[in-house]
């Protein structure tokens, strides 16, 4: 018998799939890991898990206890799933950009969601950051996870995301890709295939331009979950070799090209990451092997990413579509 014995035991051990269309040119291969097969669809299940863990081990998380985060996100549904399995409350601040149906995932799972103002200063009382500081400090036995601080994030990768790559390649892989937003993915993968691969293992960043990993000031950008204006915690610069900055609109027309052509619905970091890649795998020797992680799914993006009316209006007009009934008509 092949039997889970809660959903929690299912974060994790995602697959490897290799690309077949989009690597046109490239001689190296290319794999991506899919971590929207997480049960909450997406990576942060991983770090949700290892947060909560070390929560409890050091008491700071005692049973009934609450977490309280500003999360919009997919960090909110891998701590919403996590904490609903262990008994504990959850609370996140978003702020009212927020779309309806990512609230309404957050709720599904159990949580409870405030809902501040977006147009308001980070100090401003009423920000999210503020309302979710003074929650954390009103509410008794409130716990707050701080993702862009806490070294658990990259624990995590370190623990399951490095040594799963190294093993399903067999340790052939030469180069691993992956955005960073929170850089908890890249600091703690990154840092386990060096150590293990006695640095042979090329370690390569992919940042939206504009975003202060790749040179910038935290300009706007439309990718959702990767780039910063501020350094986090969780992040630590010697680990990546190299970080790769990429356009919104090269992202956003490689993500709907893996859905097009590779059957593979992603989100748009992930289509950010994949760019990064190729550029990097273009001169590379057909022994080379690249891992890219795929960091969430594309249902959360069909009403931007995968609707044409949205990129039109962004002016990304060039997005691949696929046939007409009339093209298959003639
Ligand atoms: N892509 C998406 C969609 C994300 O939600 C995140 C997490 N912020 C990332 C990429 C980047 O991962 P990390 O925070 O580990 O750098």
């Amino acid at each position: 018998m092949k039997i889970a014995d809660t959903i929690l035991d299912l974060i994790g051990n995602t697959p490897l799939v290799k690309l077949h269309k989009v690597t046109e040119g490239v001689s190296a291969t290319v794999l991506v890991k899919l971590e929207y097969l997480n049960p909450g669809g997406s990576a942060k299940d991983r770090i949700a898990t290892r947060i909560i863990d070390a929560a409890e081990r050091d008491g700071r998380l005692k049973p009934g206890g609450t977490i309280v985060e500003p999360t919009s996100g997919n960090t909110g549904v891998g701590l919403a799933l996590v904490a609903q399995q262990r008994g504990y409350k959850c609370v996140f601040v978003l702020p009212d950009k927020v779309g309806e149906d990512k609230r309404n995932v957050l709720t599904a799972y159990g949580a409870e969601i405030v809902v501040t103002p977006t147009s308001v200063a980070p100090d401003d009382p009423e920000s999210y950051y503020s309302v979710s500081d003074r929650l954390a400090r009103e509410i008794p036995g409130a716990f707050k996870p701080n993702q862009y601080s806490n070294p658990n994030g990259p624990l995590s990768h370190y623990e399951s995301t490095g040594p799963e790559i190294w093993r399903d390649t067999d340790a052939t892989v030469t180069h691993f890709v992956a955005g960073v937003g929170t850089g908890g993915t890249i600091t703690g993968t990154g840092r386990y295939l060096r150590e293990v691969s006695n640095d042979a293992v090329r370690i390569i960043g992919a940042d939206p331009e504009g975003s202060v990993y790749s040179g910038g000031t935290g300009r706007p950008y439309l990718v959702e979950g990767v780039g910063e204006d501020f350094w986090p915690g969780a992040y630590d610069p010697a680990v990546p070799h190299e970080i790769i900055a990429v356009s919104d609109a090269d992202s956003f027309a490689m993500t709907r090209r893996l859905a097009l052509e590779e059957g593979i619905l992603v989100g748009g970091s992930s289509g950010m990451a994949v760019v990064a890649a190729l550029r990097a795998a273009k001169d590379l020797p057909a022994d080379a092997v690249v891992v890219v992680l795929l960091p969430d799914g594309g249902r959360g993006y069909l009403g931007k990413i995968f609707n044409d009316g949205w990129m039109r209006s962004y002016g990304f007009s060039n997005a691949p579509a696929g046939h007409t009934v009339a093209d298959l008509l003639h």
